[in-house]
C-alpha cells in the first residue's frame, strides 16, 4: 500500500490518497475509518459501469455497505447541468439525505460531475474519488475541483469540494484503451516537467514497458499524484504554486478549444509542452540539451507524433480569448530545467506565434 496526504491549510481537513493493486475489491476497508453511513451512492458512467461496477459493489456490500448504483452516459457531454439536476432528483427519489456518501468512480468527468453534485446536494455531502483512468488518478480526482460545461466554455461551472478519500486501484487500467492511457501520460509528464526530473527518467527508461510492470506503473501513479498532492496542498485555490499545473495547457486549452475539442486533451497539452518547452529556451535559459531530451520524452510516448491539424491563426484567436480574461497578459509556465519551473507573464504573442504548432 502506498499512501500520502494532502495536508490542507485552513478550514478544511486533510484526506489521504491511497493506492494498491486490487484496491477496488477491498473499498469497504478503506471507508471504514471515515465513519460514514453505509448507504452509499456510487456514481459511474456507463461504460466503466459494464466493466467495473460488480467487483466494486460487491466488495463494498461484503464489507457491510450498501451501495446504490447511478449511471450516467459516457464523455464530456456529461459534465451538464442537465446531468447535475438529474442525478440530484435520482438520489432525492432513492431517498438520498444529507448523511448520504457519493462516491466517484470513473475518469474525470464522472470525478467533476459527481464533485459538483456532491459540493452542492443539501449543501454539501461527503465524497470517495475512485479514479478510473490515468488522467484521473495522477490529476482530476485529487485537488477538490469541481466543474461542468456550458456551451460557452468547459469547466465554467465549479466548486472546490474536496474528496474524504482518494483509492487508486492501478488494475482498472488494463480495460483502459491506448487514446486515454496517452491523455494521462501527457499529466504523469507534466508533473515531472514542473517537479521532479527523475519522474521524467523512470518514465523514459520504461518507456513501453510502462503498464505491463506493475510496480513500475504503482510507483509512477504514485510520484505523479504526490506532486499534485503536494501543490494543492502548497496552494489549495488558484495562486501561483497551483498555476504550474498548467504546464503545456495554456496552449493546450487554446489548441483544444481551436480543435472543436476534436483533439484528444492530452495531445493537445504535448503540443503545448513543447511549444513551452521551446519559449522556455528563449526566455527562461533552458538548456537545448534539456529541451531535446523534453521533446523526445514527448514523443516516444505516442503524443504530438503528428501535427495538430488546426489553423495556427485559430489557436492564437483561441489564446487571445484566454488572454482577456488573464487582465490583458499571456502568462505561461516555463522551465529553466527539468524539473524547475516558474509562472512568466507577460509573454508576447509574437513569440508564441513562432512556437505554435503546425
Ligand atoms: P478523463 O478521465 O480523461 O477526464 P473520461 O472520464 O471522459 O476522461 O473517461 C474517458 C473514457 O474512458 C470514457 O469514455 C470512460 O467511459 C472510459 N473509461 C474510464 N475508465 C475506464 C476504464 N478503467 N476502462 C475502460 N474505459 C474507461
Ligand atoms: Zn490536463
Amino acid at each position: 500500500m502506498r499512501e500520502l496526504t494532502v495536508a490542507l491549510p485552513g478550514r478544511e481537513s486533510s484526506y489521504r490518497v491511497r493506492l494498491a493493486w486490487g484496491l477496488r475489491h477491498r473499498l469497504a476497508a478503506e471507508l471504514e475509518p471515515l465513519s460514514l453511513p453505509r448507504r452509499l451512492f456510487v456514481v459511474t458512467d456507463q461504460t466503466v459501469a459494464r466493466l467495473h461496477a460488480d467487483q466494486v459493489l460487491a466488495g463494498l456490500k461484503a464489507g457491510g455497505y450498501d451501495p446504490h448504483l447511478l449511471t450516467v452516459p459516457p464523455g464530456e457531454k456529461s459534465k451538464s447541468w442537465r446531468q447535475v439536476t438529474a442525478l440530484t432528483r435520482e438520489l432525492l427519489a432513492r431517498g438520498a439525505d444529507r448523511t448520504t456518501a457519493l462516491m466517484a468512480l470513473g475518469g474525470g468527468v464522472v470525478g467533476d460531475l459527481t464533485g459538483l453534485v456532491a459540493s452542492l446536494f443539501m449543501r454539501g455531502l461527503p465524497l470517495i474519488q475512485v479514479p478510473t483512468t490515468l488522467l484521473a488518478m495522477v490529476d482530476a480526482s485529487i485537488g477538490g475541483k469541481t466543474a461542468i460545461n456550458l456551451p460557452e466554455a468547459k469547466n465554467l461551472l465549479g466548486t472546490f469540494h474536496q474528496p474524504r478519500l482518494v483509492a487508486i486501484d492501478p488494475e482498472f487500467l488494463q480495460t483502459l484503451p491506448p487514446r486515454e492511457r496517452r491523455n494521462g501520460l501527457a499529466e504523469i509528464l507534466k508533473a515531472g516537467f514542473i517537479r521532479e526530473a527523475e519522474l521524467l527518467k523512470r518514465v523514459e527508461n520504461l518507456g513501453p514497458r510502462l503498464f505491463q510492470d506493475r510496480e513500475s506503473l504503482a510507483e509512477v501513479i504514485f510520484r505523479a499524484a504526490a506532486i499534485k498532492a503536494g501543490i494543492v496542498a502548497a496552494d489549495e485555490r488558484e495562486g501561483d504554486v497551483r498555476r504550474l499545473l498548467n504546464f503545456g495547457h495554456t496552449l493546450g486549452h487554446a489548441l483544444e478549444a481551436a480543435s472543436r475539442y476534436r483533439l484528444p486533451h492530452g495531445q493537445a497539452v504535448a503540443h503545448g509542452m513543447i511549444a513551452a518547452l521551446c519559449l522556455s529556451r528563449r526566455l527562461t535559459g533552458l538548456s537545448a540539451g534539456a529541451c531535446e531530451a523534453g521533446v523526445r520524452l514527448i514523443r516516444n510516448l505516442g503524443l504530438a507524433r503528428r501535427p495538430p491539424g488546426v489553423p495556427p491563426e485559430a489557436v492564437l484567436a483561441a489564446l487571445g480569448h484566454d488572454k482577456k480574461r488573464q487582465a490583458g497578459e499571456l502568462v505561461f509556465v516555463l522551465l529553466r530545467d527539468l524539473g524547475a519551473a516558474e509562472i512568466v507573464r507577460g509573454v508576447p504573442l509574437e513569440l508564441v506565434a513562432e512556437v505554435v504548432p503546425r
